[in-house]
C-alpha cells in the first residue's frame, strides 16, 4: 500500500490530462492548475491505468501512442510489430489512410441520427455490404458482443414464428471452448471458469456440446427445440483452435437436416483473417447467420452485423431489438470503407500466403520449447512448453523487449496474427524476433 502511495505520488505531476477534461473540482490535487503537460513515462502509464480504471485486464506492460500499418510505437518511442492487431479488429493495419480518411470526412457531416429516423449512409452501407455476403439483409450493431446476442435472439423468434417450438422453450447449442464476448448470456454459454465463475444466475436454454465433435453434435440437434448452433470456424480465445476437416461441412449437413440454424460467429475469423474472406469459405458452406465484428471497424471505430436471410431476419419486428449507435452514418461510411480495404488489396489471399511463410518457418523452432504450431492464414498460435526457466508470459514479455507484441491465450498459447497487410521480408524478421527470443531462454 505504502509503495502504491509513494508511486501514485511520482506520478501525481502528470495527471494533469484526466483531471482537466471534467468541470468537478472536488479535490485540491484536481483543482491544482497544471501549466505545461509532460509526456508520461510508461511505468507512468501503468501506475495511472492501475489507480483509476477497473483491474478488469491484466495487460502486458507496454504504453503505447501511436500506430501505422504493422507497427506500433510507445510513449518513450520504441517501435514494435504488432502481431496480435487487437485481437484482429485492426486486420487492415494501423490508421489505414483509407478508412482514416472516411472517418473524418463523415464525422463532420452527420455522426448519428438515431435509428429514429433515415439517413443517407445506413442504406448504402446495408446494400454493399448484403451484396458483398450474398444475403439478403443486415442487422447493424457495434460490438461484437451485441452480434453474437442479436443472432441468439433471431433463432429464438425464429424458433418460435417459424419452426413451432412452443413458447420459451428453445434452445441454443454452443461449443465448448467458445468465446464470444463478456455479457450475461455470452458467459452463459462459457465453459471457461475466468468468464463465468461469479455471475451466476445463468441464461436458460443453453446447452454444450464438444467442439469438433460431430457425434456430439448429431444426438444434441435431435431435440426438437433446438433452435440453432453457435460455433467459431476456429476457436480464437480458446487458443486457436482448428477443427478436422470437414467439420463445418458436416455441421451444415446436421443442421439442414435437423431444421436447424447454422451461426458461424466470425467476429474475429471473418474478414480476411484465415485467408478467406470468411473462415467458412475454406469448406464453402453457408451458415444461416453471419456475425461479423472487430475488422468490421478497420479498427478504428465498433462495428458489427449479423447477416441473414428474410425468413430470419423478417421474424423481429420494429421495436424488438435495436440499438441507439447501431446503423449509424459514421459507422457505416467506416464499415464501407474497412470491407473496401480488405478487397482492394486483396488482403484474403496475402494472409493466405504470409500464414504459410509464418507456420513453416515458426515449424523450425525447438520442439522442446515451442511444442506446437497451428493456424489458418494470419490466425496462428505456438504452443510454449512450460518450464520452471520460461512461460507464454515471459516469452511476450521477451518477445516485447525484442521489438514484437504478442499475448499468451489460456497459459501457455501465444497467438501470432499480425495485420493482414504484413509483407514477407517483415514476416521473416518477426521469425528471426521469435527465434532469437526462444532460442534465448
Ligand atoms: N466472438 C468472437 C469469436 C470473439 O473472439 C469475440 C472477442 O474476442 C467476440 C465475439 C466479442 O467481441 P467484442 O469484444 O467486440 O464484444
Amino acid at each position: 500500500m505504502n509503495s502504491m502511495k509513494s508511486l501514485m505520488r511520482g506520478v501525481m505531476p502528470a495527471l494533469s490530462r484526466a483531471v482537466h477534461s471534467g468541470t468537478r473540482t472536488s479535490s485540491s490535487t484536481a483543482s491544482r492548475a497544471e501549466p505545461a503537460e509532460r509526456a508520461l513515462t510508461s511505468e507512468e502509464v501503468y501506475t495511472r491505468e492501475d489507480r483509476y480504471g477497473a483491474h478488469n485486464y491484466h495487460p502486458l506492460p507496454v504504453a503505447l501512442e501511436r500506430g501505422e500499418g504493422v507497427h506500433m510505437w510507445d510513449v518513450e518511442g520504441r517501435r514494435y510489430f504488432d502481431f496480435l492487431s487487437a485481437y484482429s479488429a485492426v486486420n487492415q493495419g494501423h490508421c489505414h489512410p483509407k478508412i482514416i480518411a472516411a472517418l473524418t470526412a463523415q464525422a463532420s457531416r452527420l455522426t448519428l441520427t438515431s435509428r429514429a429516423f433515415y439517413n443517407d449512409v445506413l442504406g448504402v452501407y446495408e446494400q454493399y455490404i448484403t451484396g458483398l455476403f450474398g444475403y439478403d439483409k443486415v442487422l447493424p450493431m457495434n460490438t461484437g458482443v451485441e452480434g453474437g446476442e442479436t443472432a441468439c435472439k433471431l433463432a429464438r423468434k425464429w424458433a418460435y414464428t417459424v419452426k413451432g417450438v412452443p413458447k420459451y422453450e428453445a434452445k441454443i447449442v454452443f461449443a465448448a471452448g467458445n468465446f464470444w464476448g463478456r455479457t450475461m448470456a455470452a458467459v452463459s454459454s462459457s465453459t471457461d471458469p475466468s468468464s463465468y465463475e461469479g455471475f451466476g444466475p445463468f441464461m436458460p436454454g443453453f446447452e454444450l456440446v464438444p467442439y469438433n465433435d460431430v457425434t456430439a453434435l448429431e444426438k444434441a440437434l435431435q431435440d426438437p427445440n433446438v433452435a440453432a448452433f453457435m460455433v467459431e470456424p476456429i476457436q480464437g480465445e480458446a487458443g486457436v483452435v482448428v477443427p478436422d476437416p470437414g467439420y463445418l461441412t458436416k455441421v451444415r449437413e446436421l443442421c439442414t437436416k435437423h431444421n436447424v440454424l447454422f451461426i458461424a460467429d466470425e467476429v474475429q475469423t471473418g474478414l480476411a483473417r484465415t485467408g478467406r474472406r470468411l473462415a467458412v469459405d475454406h469448406e464453402a458452406v453457408r451458415p444461416d447467420l453471419v456475425i461479423l465484428g472487430k475488422a468490421l471497424s478497420g479498427g478504428v471505430y465498433p462495428v458489427s452485423a449479423v447477416l441473414c436471410d428474410d425468413e430470419v431476419m423478417l421474424t423481429i419486428k420494429p421495436g424488438e431489438h435495436g440499438s441507439t449507435y447501431g446503423g449509424n452514418p459514421l459507422a457505416c461510411r467506416v464499415a464501407i470503407a474497412a470491407l473496401e480495404v480488405l478487397e482492394e488489396e486483396r488482403l484474403a489471399q496475402n494472409a493466405d500466403l504470409m500464414g504459410q511463410v509464418l507456420r513453416t518457418e515458426l515449424s523450425k523452432l525447438p520442439l522442446e520449447i515451442v511444442s506446437g504450431v497451428r493456424g489458418k492464414g494470419l490466425l496462428n498460435a505456438i504452443i510454449i512448453k512450460e518450464t520452471k526457466d520460461y512461460d507464454a508470459w515471459r516469452v511476450c514479455l521477451r518477445l516485447r523487449d525484442n521489438g514484437l507484441l504478442a499475448k499468451p491465450t489460456h497459459g501457455d498459447i501465444i497467438r501470432l496474427a499480425p495485420p493482414l497487410i504484413i509483407k514477407e521480408d517483415e514476416v521473416r524478421e518477426c521469425v528471426d524476433i521469435i527465434s532469437r527470443t526462444i532460442l534465448s531462454f
